[in-house]
């Protein structure tokens, strides 16, 4: 139903339309471990800072994700990894089992190891490299594992579940990553580099194991998916998280 405005999304994706035309030049601190961690803190308080806003809008209460970025020499034992993850793990996750800590009940961990995200950020994804790979590959990464615990306090607390619970799981969380990129453009924060970056990980993060349950869409889907977000549907071309729900939580 929605594939002639997708496939125009993903046209004008190929096209970067819509999106600042220059980029800025590097002029940054370096590119390594510190500073990797700061910029994952920035990104997982400003998505926090949106989601926050827009579930207390749903009139949902919001219980905020813990996050660990996991440093080099460190090794964090969570309820989904009991023999821990290293700073070089080969992808960031959500890990659902709620947590308390100091008196807080987190409603789930992030788990975000900062070697493999300051390889990102550098151009490499999965050990190959990629010319657009860049800071915002890991905002990218960094708001789809988000995109998880935002279906999670939307599970916990609406009892929904998406109709596929392996594929579109994924799907969604793309989709509520492009939503938060789509909220940094309106912004006027989002540049024509950034939006690249975007779009070049969810294609290089698809995959073709159509069997295995750990499948996260083709990066045809995935590419979609986040284009959702971003762009919307065309029955409501805004950026509005309601699109990934109606998208993907049949
Ligand atoms: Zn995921």
């Amino acid at each position: 139903m929605h594939r002639a405005l997708l496939s125009l999304a993903i046209s004008a994706l190929f096209g970067a339309v819509g999106v600042a035309s220059t980029a800025s030049a590097q002029t940054g601190p370096p590119v390594d471990e510190e500073s990797t961690t700061a910029y994952i803190e920035q990104t997982v308080q400003d998505a926090d800072e949106y989601w926050t806003n827009w579930l207390a809008g749903q009139g949902l209460e919001v219980k905020h994700a813990l996050f660990k970025i996991v440093q080099n020499g460190e090794l964090y034992v969570s309820e989904c990894s009991e023999s821990g993850t290293p700073a070089n793990a080969p992808s960031a996750f959500y890990c659902k089992a709620d947590v308390e800590r100091d008196g807080v009940a987190y409603e789930g961990v992030l788990v975000l190891p900062v070697d493999t995200m300051l390889k990102m950020r550098q151009g490499s994804l999965n050990n190959q490299p990629s010319e657009k790979a860049g800071d915002f590959t890991v905002a990218t990464v960094v708001t789809h594992e988000m995109g998880h615990w935002v279906q999670d306090v939307l599970v916990s607390q609406k009892a929904r579940q998406p109709a596929n619970p392996g594929k579109d799981v994924e799907l969604m969380a793309d989709c509520f990553s492009g939503v938060w990129a789509g909220a940094k453009y309106n912004e006027g924060r989002l540049t024509a580099q950034d939006f690249d970056a975007a779009v070049d990980s969810r294609a290089r993060f698809g995959d073709e194991e159509f069997t295995d349950p750990n499948h996260h869409g083709t990066s045809g889907e995935r590419v979609t998916a986040w284009a959702t977000g971003y762009f919307g549907l065309k029955k409501n071309p805004t950026v509005d998280p309601m699109n990934c729900i109606d998208a993907y939580w049949r």
